[in-house]
């Protein structure tokens, strides 16, 4: 979650993505007026690969916290909160999705076509 144990390059070359990126990439606001970054999240792929989402103070306050709970989707990138109270099954501050309700979105509108 941290960029603690990655090494120096690839750190680097991470934090000038963020830098670029500069607000967070998840949704805890409307797009337009989402708050800067100040960290971010790697979550490492099943390829080798690593994604990661920017977030700002209060995302990262809410991770550490245990309201809430984060899905992240790989399929698509995109990010959902959910009160970890509707979520009782989960474990760990987030949880990772290969697909998620947009990416069944896109999937069916590919098979109409
Ligand atoms: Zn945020
Ligand atoms: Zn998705």
């Amino acid at each position: 979650m941290t960029t603690n144990s990655l090494p120096a390059a690839l750190a680097n070359a991470l934090e000038n993505e963020l830098k670029n990126k500069k607000c967070c990439g998840l949704k805890c606001a409307p797009l337009g007026s989402r708050p800067p970054a100040v960290n971010q999240i790697i979550q490492p792929l099943p390829d080798g690969g690593t994604r990661t989402w920017a977030i700002c103070r209060e995302c990262e306050q809410a991770l550490l916290g245990p309201e809430w709970l984060l899905l992240l989707c790989l399929g698509c990138g995109s990010s959902q909160w959910v009160c970890r109270a509707l979520a009782p099954w989960a474990t760990g501050p987030t949880r990772i999705l290969s697909c998620c309700p947009e990416c069944s979105k896109k999937n069916e509108e590919y098979a109409d076509d």
